[in-house]
């Protein structure tokens, strides 16, 4: 299964349907997740397909195709199972701040011809022009951003596979921020681009300049996805087995702002896994407990630790005098992990 989008060139009497529908869409999600809570207090779970059903009849009265209904009904659901598993929270409903943006259509659709689209309750839609993976469409949703509508689809083939330029074998630290240090001493920063646009998205976030920083998020949020792309297809291409140091966050790389790089690093691990498995390479994620603090060269626990340790860069071995870069020996130690030498074993 594999996702593309497109964004759609939409005329005033669309939107003006669509910005309808998401009103409504609204109301039915704050229902549904009102009912599940409250039901829940009473002892009352619901099943997944009864629950989906609940507004079997509603969909002709109130102009939206019933499947659409079971769509957001579903979404409600699905947090609301995750929440009494323990898993995440519970929903919020949706409002001015936490604005319902997407519309789900569970039916299969047509595959576009030129640049047309016929979406299931709305007739056809034109969109930008844009190369669309071949398969059948699953599903779809739409979905109101900062700069436009733009048309999700799921689509049922397999990830192109990326063409194979060398076989080597690399770990990767992950840093505090956005940098990536690679265990053949390389480290991969987020370009100065993304720096400035990220200060101007404060600047408009302290002036409430709500609009402006809106689109700003979008466009990071962009640049970051395109960075991941090339980074891992670059990175795929290059190496047969690929390590990644993921966190299990504690106190201290909490409070120094680990746990914000690690949610920016989730992307990219997605995409290296998935870019792995269709190219036929391995990817391995360890645990980076003590990678930092352990030499890789005499395997001897002497590195910086703790709190006092963040501030080192560089810093010699005390057993066998080497001197190492601290993140590129971290990422050394990731590559070791992965390949079957556990640090634990060593001490
Ligand atoms: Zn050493």
């Amino acid at each position: 299964m594999i996702q593309a989008q497109v964004k759609l060139r939409i005329n005033p009497k669309q939107e003006a349907i669509l910005i309808s529908w998401l009103i409504m869409l609204k109301c039915v999600w704050n229902w549904a997740v009102r009912k599940i809570e409250l039901d829940a207090k009473d002892g009352r779970f619901h099943k997944k397909q009864q629950f989906q059903n609940l507004l079997a009849d509603h969909g002709k009265r109130m102009g939206v195709p019933s499947h659409t209904l079971q769509g957001i009904l579903l979404m409600a659901w699905e947090p609301w199972d995750r929440c009494f598993k323990k898993i995440s929270k519970r929903p919020r409903l949706k409002g001015v701040r936490n604005k319902l943006n997407s519309i789900p259509f569970p039916d299969p659709i047509k595959y576009p011809i030129n640049q047309r689209i016929k979406i299931p309750g709305l007739g056809i839609f034109r969109f930008h022009k844009q190369e669309i993976p071949e398969g059948k469409i699953k599903c779809g949703r739409i979905v109101k951003r900062a700069s436009g509508w733009y048309l999700c689809l799921f689509i049922e083939a397999d990830a192109k596979a990326v063409p194979a330029k060398a076989n080597g074998k690399i770990g990767i630290d992950p840093g505090y921020k956005n940098t990536l240090t690679l265990s053949n001493g390389e480290t991969i920063s987020m370009p100065k681009e993304f720096q400035k646009r990220q200060e101007r998205l404060a600047q408009s976030q302290k002036g409430h300049r709500k609009n402006l920083s809106a689109r700003l998020h979008e466009r990071i949020k962009n640049t970051r996805k395109d960075n991941n792309h090339k980074l891992s297809r670059r990175l795929v291409a290059e190496n047969s087995c690929i390590v990644f140091s993921k966190d299990n966050i504690s106190g201290i790389a909490k409070s120094y702002g680990k746990s914000v790089a690690e949610a920016g690093h989730h992307q990219l691990r997605q995409m290296l896994s998935y870019k792995c498995t269709a190219s036929g390479r391995k990817y391995v994620e360890v645990d980076s407990k003590f990678s930092t603090m352990t030499c890789s060269h005499c395997l001897a626990r002497t590195g910086p630790t703790g709190k006092a340790g963040l501030s080192v860069r560089q810093w010699e071995c005390t057993e066998c005098r080497t001197s190492h870069d601290r993140d590129q020996n971290a990422a050394i130690n990731t590559l070791i992990a992965g390949l079957g030498t556990s640090l634990e074993k060593v001490a």
